[in-house]
Formats: C-alpha cells, sequence, structure tokens
C-alpha cells in the first residue's frame, strides 16, 4: 500500500494556543506545568488530527516551544558558555538562548535570528566554538515518540540533520563542518534510543542538499556511513525540500538510507533524473503537495507525477506527501468566515493538504480518481482559469504594455539631482524611514474602529492629531524632510493588500514568523488592480501643515510580493508587474498632490533572493524591473527614495544601484562595516543614507556614534550624497527613545555640515 505521509505539522496551534501559553509564561501568569500543558495537548491533538484525515505516517519531535532549530542545538548541548549561569534549568537556558534574559542576576542577550531558507519562518542560529564539546544533552525526541506511542500512534521522529545542523549555525572558525565527527556520537546515540524504543523509522531532514554545497558535499558520506552502520535496523529518511537536489543529486542517491524525500513542487523537472538515479529498493517520498503555499493542489497532475513513479518502483517504495513541513502554511481553512465560498473553493490549508495527499495515495493503490476530492480539485482549477474575479483583461493588458521606456526615469541620475535642487535641502540632510510611535492610543483607536465603538469620523480625526503632533515635533527637532507617521497602518503590506482588488485576507491564517509570533499574510489570488488612491489624502493633510517637504510612504511591489501568499497560475514576475502597476498609479497621484519626495519601500528584496545562485540573476533582473516599473513614471524633480533593511546587501550592491531611486536607506547597524566595505568597492550613483542609529534597540545613542558613523561613511561615499537617518522604522520605539535620539542625529548632521564649511572657506589671509 502506498503510504500518504506528512514531514511536519503547525506548532502554534489552529487559535494559536501555543502563542498564549508562551507568552503568559513569560509574564509570569502561569507556570512552567501550564504551558507543558498546552504543549502535550497541542501535539496529542495534532497527532490525532493527521491520523484521522488518513495520514499514516505521521512526524513527532516537529513540535517546539520555540524553534526547532534551537531545539537540535539543545538536544546535541551547543549551549554557549554565556548562558552557563543558568546551570540546569532547562527551560530557562532555552528561553534565554531564544529570546535573551535581563534579571537582577543575568543579563544576556539572545542567539542570532535568521530567515529559514526562503520562507518566512525564522530559526535561532546555532553557535559553535572550534572546540565544543557535544553531549546528547535532551531526550525530547525519545520523550515524544513515546508520548504519541501511549496515544496509541506509531510515530516518524524527525530531526534536522547532522550537516545541515553544522552548516546553518556560525562560529568555529568558519569550518564548522570540522565539528562533524565530534557530533556524530550524539546522532548515534540518540537514533539507538529511539530504535530502542520502538521507532522502525526516523526522519533526517538536510535542507541544505538543495543548495549549492561545493566542498561541504563531501561531508554527507562518512556521516550518514557512520550514522547507517550505528543503527543499521533503523530505517532512515533522508528529507529534502525547497528546491531540487541538482548536482546533489548522485551524492545523495549513493547515500546508506532506506528513503528519500524530494520536493516535487518546487522542482517537479527533477522526477526522471531521481527514478533513474536513486536504487529500486529505496522508498521515494514524493512531495507533491505545496507545504508552502494555500492553494488547492491540480490533484490530476499530481497523480500524473505519481503514476510515473509508481510504474518503475514497488507499491510499499512509493510515499505520498507534501513537499515539505505543513510549519508554513495555516491550521484549518474549513472554519474560515472571512473569506467567501468560491475563494475557499480554491484553497487549501493544513489540515486541508492532509486530505488530498490522503487521496493521492488512495488513488495510486486503486487507480480510481473519481474521488469527491479529485472532482471539487477539478472544479478549482476550471473556475479559477475562467473566473473573472481572477482575470482582468484590462490588467494583464497594461502588463504586457509596460515597456521598458516606462521602466525609466525621464533623464538619468545626474540631470534629476540638478532638477532635485528645486528642493531645497541643505548638505547631509536629515529624515526618517516613514514610522512614528505606534503607540498603545493608536492601536486602541483601531481596534475600537474594528469593533465598532468609534466612528470612521472620530477615527480619521485622532489620526489628523497624530500627524499634527508628530509633524511639530519633526519641526520642533529640526529635520529637513518629514513624513506623516504612518499611524493609519496596521502593517505596511496589509494596509495596501486591503486596498487593492485580487487580494484576500483569512481570520485566522496564521503562520509562525518566529517563538511565539506569527503573521497573517494576504492571499494575493487574482490579477492586481487599485480601485482608487491609497494614500493621497494622508499625505496631503502631512504636506498642508509645513512648507518642508513631507515624503509620501509607499510599499514597494516585491516586498508586497514577498510578505504574501502569491498566486501559483502566473510567474511570480508577472504578479509583481500587476503589484508595480498598482504603486505606480498611486505614486502619480501622490506626486499630482504636491508631494515632491515619494519613498517606495523594499525591506523584502534581499530576501526574494532563490536559494541557488545560478537563479539571482533571472530574480534580481525581474525585480529590479518591477521596482522601476512602479518608481519611474514621476517628472525629474520628484524624489524618489527606497529602503531596505536586514542587511548583508554586499553581494546585490549592484542591484539596488540599478533600481535607480534618486535615494536609499539602508539598515546598517547590524553590518556597518561590511556595508560600508561594499561601498568602497563599488561607487553607489545616486545618493544614499547608511542608518546611523540601531532602532531595533530603546538606547538613545550619544552624538559621538553619529558623528563617527558618518565620518566613516564619508570617507567612502562622497559626502554630497550622504543622508543622515535612522536605520528603519520607528513604529516600535517610544517617543521618549525617538526625540532624544533624532534631535542627537540633526546635531550630528549640523556637525558635519560645520566641518565641511569650515573645509570650503577660504583660509586666513598669509
Ligand atoms: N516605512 C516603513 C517604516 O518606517 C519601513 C518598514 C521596514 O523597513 N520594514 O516602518
Ligand atoms: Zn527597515
Amino acid at each position: 500500500m502506498t503510504v500518504a505521509a506528512n514531514l511536519g505539522f503547525p506548532r502554534i496551534g489552529a487559535h494559536r494556543e501555543l502563542k498564549r501559553a508562551l507568552e503568559s509564561f513569560w509574564n509570569g501568569a502561569t507556570n512552567a506545568e501550564a504551558l507543558l500543558r498546552t504543549a502535550r495537548t497541542l501535539r496529542q491533538r495534532h497527532w490525532e488530527l493527521q491520523r484521522s484525515r488518513g495520514i499514516a505516517g505521521v512526524p513527532s519531535n516537529d513540535f517546539t516551544l520555540y524553534d526547532h532549530v534551537l531545539d537540535a542545538s539543545a538536544m546535541v548541548g551547543a549551549i554557549p558558555d554565556r548562558y552557563a549561569p543558568l546551570g540546569d534549568d532547562v527551560l530557562a537556558t532555552y528561553f534565554a538562548m531564544a529570546r535573551g534574559q535581563q534579571s537582577a542576576t543575568l543579563d544576556v542577550p539572545a542567539m542570532e535570528m535568521t530567515k529559514w531558507f526562503d520562507t518566512n519562518y525564522h530559526y535561532i542560529v546555532p553557535e559553535f566554538s572550534a572546540d565544543m564539546r557535544f553531549r546528547l544533552a535532551s531526550t525530547k525526541p525519545v520523550d515524544e515518540y513515546l508520548e504519541a506511542r501511549a496515544a496509541g500512534i506509531d510515530t516518524r521522529p524527525v530531526l534536522l540533520g547532522p550537516v545541515s545542523l553544522l552548516l546553518l549555525g556560525k562560529g568555529a572558525a568558519g569550518a564548522p563542518l570540522a565539528l562533524l565527527d565530534r557530533l556524530l556520537p550524539v546522532y548515534t546515540e540518540v537514533l539507538s534510543r529511539l530504535a530502542q524504543a520502538g521507532a522502525t523509522w526516523v526522519q533526517l531532514d538536510e535542507p541544505m542538499l538543495v543548495t549549492d554545497l561545493g566542498e561541504a558535499r563531501r561531508a554527507y558520506g562518512p556521516a550518514y556511513e557512520t550514522l547507517h552502520a550505528a543503527v543499521p535496523g533503523l530505517n532512515l529518511l533522508l528529507a529534502t525540500y525547497f528546491g531540487g537536489l541538482g548536482d546533489n543529486l548522485s551524492m545523495v542517491a549513493s547515500l546508506p538510507v532506506h528513503g528519500l524525500h524530494v520536493d516535487l513542487v518546487r522542482a517537479p523537472g527533477q522526477l526522471d533524473q531521481v527514478l533513474r538515479a536513486l536504487p529500486a529498493d529505496r522508498v521515494l517520498s514524493a512531495g507533491v503537495i505545496d507545504g508552502k503555499n494555500i492553494w488547492r493542489a491540480d490533484l490530476d497532475a499530481a497523480y500524473g507525477l505519481l503514476r510515473r513513479i509508481a510504474q518503475v518502483r514497488a507499491p510499499d517504495r512509493l510515499w505520498v506527501a507534501p513537499s515539505c513541513s505543513l510549519l508554513h502554511v495555516p491550521v484549518h481553512l474549513a472554519p474560515e468566515a472571512r473569506l467567501d465560498a468560491e475563494l475557499k473553493s480554491w484553497l487549501a490549508f493544513g489540515a486541508e493538504k492532509l486530505d488530498e495527499v490522503s487521496a493521492l495515495a488512495h488513488a495510486v493503490d486503486t487507480g480510481d480518481t473519481s474521488a469527491p476530492l479529485f472532482e471539487e480539485s477539478r472544479r478549482a482549477v476550471r473556475s479559477r482559469r475562467e473566473s473573472p474575479r481572477v482575470h482582468d483583461a484590462v490588467v494583464a493588458r497594461r502588463v504586457l504594455e509596460a515597456t521598458d521606456v516606462m521602466r525609466s526615469r525621464r533623464s538619468p541620475y545626474p540631470a534629476r539631482r540638478v532638477a532635485q535642487r528645486v528642493l531645497g535641502l541643505p548638505l547631509f540632510p536629515t529624515t526618517t524611514i516613514g514610522s512614528f510611535p505606534q503607540t498603545s492610543q493608536v492601536r486602541a483607536a483601531r481596534a475600537e474602529l474594528k469593533a465598532g465603538t468609534r466612528t470612521r469620523v472620530q477615527y480619521e480625526t485622532y489620526l489628523r492629531a497624530e500627524i499634527t503632533r508628530t509633524i511639530r515635533a519633526q519641526e520642533a527637532i529640526g529635520l529637513d524632510v518629514l513624513v506623516h507617521g504612518e499611524f493609519e497602518r496596521n502593517d505596511m503590506v496589509e494596509y495596501f493588500g486591503e486596498q487593492l482588488s485580487g487580494f484576500a485576507f483569512s481570520d485566522n491564517g496564521w503562520v509562525q514568523s518566529y517563538g511565539s509570533r506569527c503573521v497573517k499574510p494576504p492571499i494575493i489570488f487574482g490579477d492586481v488592480s487599485r480601485p482608487k488612491a491609497m494614500t493621497t489624502e494622508w499625505s496631503r493633510y502631512a504636506q498642508s501643515l509645513t512648507a518642508r517637504p513631507v515624503k509620501g510612504m509607499l510599499t514597494g511591489p516585491v516586498t508586497i510580493l514577498q510578505w504574501s501568499f502569491v498566486r501559483d497560475d502566473q510567474p511570480r514576475s508577472a504578479t509583481c508587474d500587476q503589484i508595480a502597476l498598482a504603486i505606480r498609479d498611486e505614486v502619480a497621484d501622490l506626486e499630482a498632490a504636491g508631494i515632491r519626495i515619494i519613498q517606495i519601500d523594499e525591506p523584502a528584496i534581499r530576501e526574494g533572493l532563490p536559494l541557488r545562485r545560478a537563479e539571482w540573476p533571472a530574480y534580481l533582473s525581474w525585480a529590479v524591473r518591477s521596482f522601476r516599473l512602479a518608481a519611474s513614471g514621476v517628472r525629474d524633480e520628484t524624489q524618489i527614495h527606497t529602503h531596505m533593511c536586514y542587511s548583508e546587501f554586499n553581494d546585490i550592491v549592484d542591484s539596488v544601484a540599478a533600481m535607480d531611486a534618486d535615494v536609499v536607506s539602508m539598515e546598517t547597524s547590524r553590518s556597518r562595516m561590511e556595508l560600508l566595505d561594499a561601498f568602497a568597492r563599488f561607487s553607489y550613483p545616486n545618493e544614499i543614507g547608511p542608518g546611523v542609529y540601531d532602532i531595533h534597540s530603546p538606547r538613545v545613542p550619544h552624538d559621538d556614534e553619529m558623528v563617527d558613523l558618518l565620518h566613516r561613511a564619508a570617507r567612502v561615499i562622497d559626502p554630497e550624497y550622504l543622508w543622515v537617518n535612522p536605520d528603519c522604522g520607528l513604529k516600535t520605539r517610544r517617543w521618549e527613545e525617538v526625540t532624544p535620539s533624532l534631535e542627537g542625529m540633526v546635531r550630528a548632521a549640523r556637525r558635519l555640515r560645520a566641518e565641511v564649511e569650515a573645509q570650503r572657506a577660504p583660509g586666513p589671509r598669509a
């Protein structure tokens, strides 16, 4: 019989039960026992749910209190010394690693966090040292296996594979694989214990296998030989996802494992090569249901792939599965009330995806594809193909007609720079990134509007008062380019998505971002257009209050795309261009409303980079073209800004330059030196504002620190082209920190201006 399998289930709970339990534990409102009880309830519920949906291959140890990579670090005892004072308190140590701890007795920062491959999930980066000694420091995988067994479910424990664990970490003098020999005994020990406990299969996740490995590839053979030799009776499923195996395939196919999971959603083209390379006695787990997106599958197409496998493999050597863990999708679609019936018929969340997996496994065994789910899938494919809600001929034509001319400003930058002198800005102009503190009053006002206890008129009156206050505050601080403060925005993507056609929102479609934090990404289901202006009223109002230029603030097309669930029936680049046209219209309206500076934020442009370097140029090319389509409709005098954060721009500086914004502001606080290095090597042609203070911390920087940074920046960037601004938006900060920090920033800019003037002034007469 063909096995219906799952690789991992969302842990946070359909109603974010884990989030609540964690936060009340952290607040001290509940104790550890209560937290662990909720965790156990969720695990049981999820195992039961998977079984009830017909899944025979149910995973365990996919649950975590915070992050599965942190669990792996904790399991192997990779605990940095700074947490040692927490001693034997396992839970306190774990959460201190995840979130830092600030108390009378101990003040330690958290470990670093970064994006999990090309998803919007973030993991805690393992920290190694060259002399690290590993040990089995946690029996969580065994405990949870036994817990499931006691509940009557024989699961397949999931571990992050040893090579990926090392490669995802930092430290160890840049040679993490040198630690492999010391790490493997811990893995063999946990595998033996799992085998003793009764496990027949263990899943080892090695997502690094879909990336460019180079020399690191050689680590896999010896590592898996060792594991196999230590527990020969235990079946190992090597799981790969988020892409194809590419040049790693032949090595992977020769590893002594009993099964291989491949992602056939992202890389369906690899199937033939995989079938050829993988010995016939190995299980092939076929990831044919998209674990990263929320669309109902085309079951006939998935069935077609599975038939090809079934023709050449014994039935007990084929598993059907989602492409990756379902961690990246919400739990249940069925209870959603905000999405209408037609839209819902196009979607599948976690539970519904498991139904699809079971239906496919059953169809492979019986050859019968007449089940209701197949019929529903066909209807969805047909209606998405034909629905006027999805297809807007005007939008499609506009994208086709978006010429290169529309993707270029009228004049090259040097001419624009001259035209923009009408703005009358001083040397080292000062500005902010857009948002000002989202105080509890601002959030309460929005909540009351939503609850109906505040009328729209009252809400808007309140926002205008906030804008006025913020404009006056910026004038008093002495900033040169002002902003309205973004008080009307809940979120920089949702705010625009809610006003655009082609977007839908769920009530409860939460996906874990990190720890207890979840996001509810918009769903882009159709051609995108802009029924009416989205931001002009607020910008116009703010500009009416002051003679200084007020920046219009927009979110760019790549970022809107990147932080949404994107339709899968056309290339992402086409959807991105549609969003770009909507933003272009908004830019035109802002300009017509008298706004002279417009910022189009693209904080997510770097994180859209494909996992394989060979695919970078194609992505960067369409991403830059979309941005330019959004930004290029204005007169030369209108100054276009963009903003980016999350560092590490060094390998994409030429694409940043190709975006051709007049001014770019960048986060630099976490990798300041490297960013400036990049600009020493590459001379950025337009103006640039490297963030001079770190908004991620409540700390008020000293003037001297900012002056020093500006001096350093001025060594690699022409001072005539330098802007002075914080790292990122100020929405998470409090006014008490923001005001003195910005006052210091303005003083720093004035000091630099005075220095330049002193140099320019003719010296004393001889
Ligand atoms: N304009 C946005 C803000 O200031 C930018 C946020 C971001 O970069 N993520 O909040
Ligand atoms: Zn930012």
